[in-house]
């Protein structure tokens, strides 16, 4: 599957920014986010694919409460080096 993402990250507080994931017809299929991890560098885990898209069946999905401003239910763990919260009207917080 083809996929682009927006080219602008969005600054949501706390060090951490996000983008669009975005299909090639423009449709989002969910968010990248990047943080600063322990040791002050900047991280990036795998994508937070929005719950209920098709072609991610069998990997792991986000519960979209609000698409604006933003809110997932789920919390949001980086896969790298375990930076989490949740992303709460369009805002990071922290855990
Ligand atoms: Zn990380």
């Amino acid at each position: 599957m083809k996929a682009n993402v927006s080219a602008d990250w969005t600054d949501i507080g706390f060090g951490v920014d996000i983008r669009d994931f975005l299909d090639a017809r423009g449709h989002k299929l969910g968010i990248f986010e990047r943080h600063f991890n322990n040791t002050g560098e900047r991280c990036q885990g795998g994508a937070i694919l929005f719950d209920g898209i098709n072609q991610f069946d069998g990997y792991p999905q986000w519960d979209v409460v609000s698409f604006d401003p933003l809110t997932i239910k789920t919390e949001i763990k980086c896969s790298r080096c375990g930076h989490r919260g949740w992303i709460h009207h369009g805002k990071w917080v922290s855990r």
